[in-house]
């Protein structure tokens, strides 16, 4: 059954980590004073499934599968969108992203931020994939709720990554790893996510692309 739940409150890595002045400076930054309330599915999603053995994943990704990454080897945030409209409760389910923010800003935790997805394409084996439901023309705004959503998402995201050891510096987006996603994230979620990522001290390289991606256009700055 799904669950929401505050993750400053019950994710003991990071209140063992950050302690207090950490979680006043999240909570700043994510712009609230609540900090990030979670809707953890992670165990529900219908591509991802546990079998019989321990930690052995099947499904529609079985073909896919690897080890969890190490945190270690976590060093970014790959920003996406769905390509969907829309997105009821179930559909969550079936993104293979680690968080998905649909549009009334909600952070849905999928899977665990260190499972190896084949989400990103060549960003998968060193990134956290998040999503914003929707198709992201360059002339979309987004909802302030979803905005603010994936504002906290990004922040969720780098301070449970950096409670387990990672160090997330950099953001990047679908577009600069893969030349059929050019549209991806969109003008409106790019510029959400560069700004938060600016203000948590990431970097953002509009220029870097890796294997056939692209460099972002000028009509999304
Ligand atoms: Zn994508």
């Amino acid at each position: 059954m799904a669950r929401t739940s505050d993750f400053a409150l019950t994710n003991a890595p990071w209140m063992l980590l950050a302690g207090v002045a950490g979680l006043v400076m999240l909570a700043a930054s994510s712009g609230g004073g609540a900090g990030v309330n979670v809707h953890d599915i992670t165990g529900e999603s219908a591509l991802i499934k546990y079998g019989k053995k321990a930690g052995r994943l099947e499904g529609t990704v079985k073909r896919d599968w690897r080890p969890p990454i190490p945190w270690v080897n976590l060093t970014g945030i790959v920003i996406h969108n769905t390509g969907t409209a829309t997105a009821g409760e179930g559909a969550h389910k079936k993104f293979t992203y680690h968080i998905v923010v649909p549009l009334d800003g909600r952070v849905v935790l999928i899977h665990p931020l260190n499972t190896y997805l084949a989400s990103s394409d060549g960003f998968n084996s060193y990134t956290i994939a998040i999503s914003v439901v929707g198709k992201y023309g360059d002339g979309h705004d987004m909802p302030p709720a979803q905005a603010e959503g994936l504002r906290r998402a990004i922040a969720y995201a780098k301070a449970v990554a950096e409670a387990n050891g990672s160090d997330i510096q950099h953001l990047w987006t679908h577009r600069q790893g893969e030349l059929g996603k050019g549209a991806d994230p969109g003008r409106a979620p790019y510029q959400v996510a560069v700004a938060q990522a600016r203000a948590l001290g990431m970097s953002h390289d509009p220029d870097a692309t890796i294997d056939d991606g692209r460099s972002i256009p000028d009509k999304w700055s």
